[in-house]
């Protein structure tokens, strides 16, 4: 169901129909989403018309709105994630914690984001400050693989400034975006200030071209953010890309090998490998033996994880979000150079549904092969050697993404020197490259994004800045330009 102008409906000329089946057993059919792009102009006008008076509330019922928009989330955890782990697959216990995130995405928004865009003055200048205006109608266009946290994490920074926001969620998560937005409905968002229509990409395309939108806040893959530049070339609107990863763990000579196999399992294999900031390279710095050894143990390690129904206790890894999701996964594997655990689709329990196991690629021979540079979007790690920390670095930055990366060392010094070389908007120091704090800015370089982090600064683009210089209100004779002769008449 779309949510336009306060009104949950389906599209009264709907152009297609998403049939919502979990990949965690296709025989499910969860709800069907009719959809249709010219909602698209409805829920930008709605929300065209809405957006001055929401800016010109006091400022203190904006922040009261997105705090309770946190309080509704909260109370609203079980349901929210039950239809998270159902859409995407994604087991409970992610679930959860992707809804613990948007609640805590209401009190970083109020405490720290808002901070950000306060009005400040120039230091030394009488009556020179800046000020922060919204930016307008903004769209909001969210990835499968957190439906409702990245999402979240631009409509409550953009409504905390004053702007209002149409959202189009993925089209491989209809039934949780359509309960986040009763949960937006149920804190009391104005009718019009927020948005949700739902639907595949022509949906998105034609609102990140709408011409009376102000802003595009996108969290997707390289392929589609690019197609949304070319769309919006010649528009001056804001475009704040969040794109894919490539992204590597380096295990350092003196690291503790127990800690950095854990951080690695879980940062190849946790979300099945569909996170933005997911490892997919281990780059082990030592003899080819050295990275032999720790390959063969991820292996066993993976060997052993528990896959299941995402809705059952213990299951560390779900599905793959659909059967596209894994046909692609899989060819993409098929091209990796040397097999240390092979990766094969997977029915636990008799269940339909796009299931794999987990695989371990050993890359010998850097050839700058595509399995080498793309993101597979899976459960797979590929294992490199390095002579020496500098050149684990630079086999970290041969790729065209600089998302996440991790350093596992004893040693700060180390550390640091593979901080100032690696490329990357994130990089941890002896934790998974998936751990990343909300009240830390978020967001990469290169094919990652366009340099708009995410995270806490994510309020610095739902606003712009406006510079104001205050002058003298009557004309001072005495102070004028050399070369002005001033005559009164
Ligand atoms: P996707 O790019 O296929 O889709 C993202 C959204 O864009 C969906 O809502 C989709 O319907 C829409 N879309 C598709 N075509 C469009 C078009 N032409 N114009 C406008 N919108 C269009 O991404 P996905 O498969 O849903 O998510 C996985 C990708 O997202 C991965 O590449 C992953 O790394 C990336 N991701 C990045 C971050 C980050 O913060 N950097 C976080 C999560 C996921």
């Amino acid at each position: 169901m779309d949510f336009v102008a306060g009104t949950f409906a389906e599209p009264q000329r709907p152009e297609g129909v998403i049939e919502d089946r979990s990949p965690a057993d296709v025989t499910v059919l969860l709800g069907r989403h009719g959809w249709a792009a010219s909602q698209v102009d409805r829920a930008v006008d709605a929300a065209r018309e809405a957006q001055p008076s929401w800016a010109a509330r006091p400022p203190g019922e904006r922040t009261a709105l997105v705090r309770r928009i946190g309080e509704v989330l909260q109370a609203r955890e079980e349901d929210l994630a039950r239809a998270i782990a159902l859409d995407v697959g994604k087991p409970l216990w992610e679930s959860r914690a992707e809804v613990q995130a948007c609640v805590a995405k209401a009190a970083v928004t109020v405490e720290d984001g808002l901070r950000l865009v306060a009005p400040f003055p120039a230091p030394g200048q009488a009556g020179a400050e800046c000020r922060f205006r919204p930016l307008g109608v903004l769209a909001v266009l969210g990835p499968f693989n957190f439906p409702v946290h990245l999402p979240n994490g631009h409509v409550l920074p953009a409504i905390a400034c004053g702007n209002a926001v149409v959202f189009k969620p993925s089209e491989i998560a209809p039934h949780a975006a359509e309960l986040y937005a009763r949960c937006l409905a149920e804190a009391g968002v104005p009718p019009s200030v927020f948005n949700l229509v739902q639907g595949p990409g022509p949906v998105g395309a034609a609102l990140a071209a709408h011409p009376r939108v102000d802003g595009v806040l996108f969290t997707g893959s390289w392929a589609v953010g690019q197609a949304i530049q070319r769309a919006c070339l010649g528009q001056t609107k804001l475009l704040a890309l969040e794109m894919g990863g490539k992204n590597a763990a380096l295990v350092l000579r003196d690291a503790d090998l127990d800690k950095a196999i854990y951080d690695a399992v879980f940062s190849a294999f946790v979300s099945a490998g569909q996170r933005c900031t997911a490892a997919s390279r281990l780059i082990v710095e030592g003899p080819p033996a050295r990275a032999d050894a720790l390959a063969a143990r991820i292996a066993a390690a993976a060997q052993r994880l528990s896959i299941g129904h995402p809705m059952r206790d213990g299951v560390f890894m779900g599905p793959l979000a659909s059967e596209a999701a894994l046909a692609k996964f899989l060819a993409g594997v098929s091209k990796a150079p040397e097999r240390v655990l092979e990766p094969r689709p997977l029915s636990p329990g008799g269940l339909r549904g796009s299931y794999v196991t987990p695989g371990v690629h050993r890359v010998r021979e850097r050839t700058g092969s595509a399995y080498e540079r793309e993101e597979l979007f899976g459960p797979d790690l590929a294992v490199y050697h390095a002579a020496s920390p500098d050149e684990a670095v630079a086999i970290a930055n041969a790729t065209d993404y600089g998302l996440a990366a991790s350093v596992h060392t004893a040693s700060r010094e180390a550390f640091e020197r593979c901080l100032s070389g690696l490329q990357c908007g994130v990089v941890n120091w002896n934790a998974p490259t998936v751990g990343a704090s909300g009240r830390l800015p978020f967001g990469g370089l290169k094919r990652s994004g366009n340099h708009r982090p995410a995270g806490l600064f994510s309020t610095l683009y739902c606003a712009a800045p406006v510079a104001i210089l205050q002058g003298e209100p009557r004309l001072d004779r005495a102070r004028l330009a050399p070369g002005v002769s001033w005559v009164d008449e």
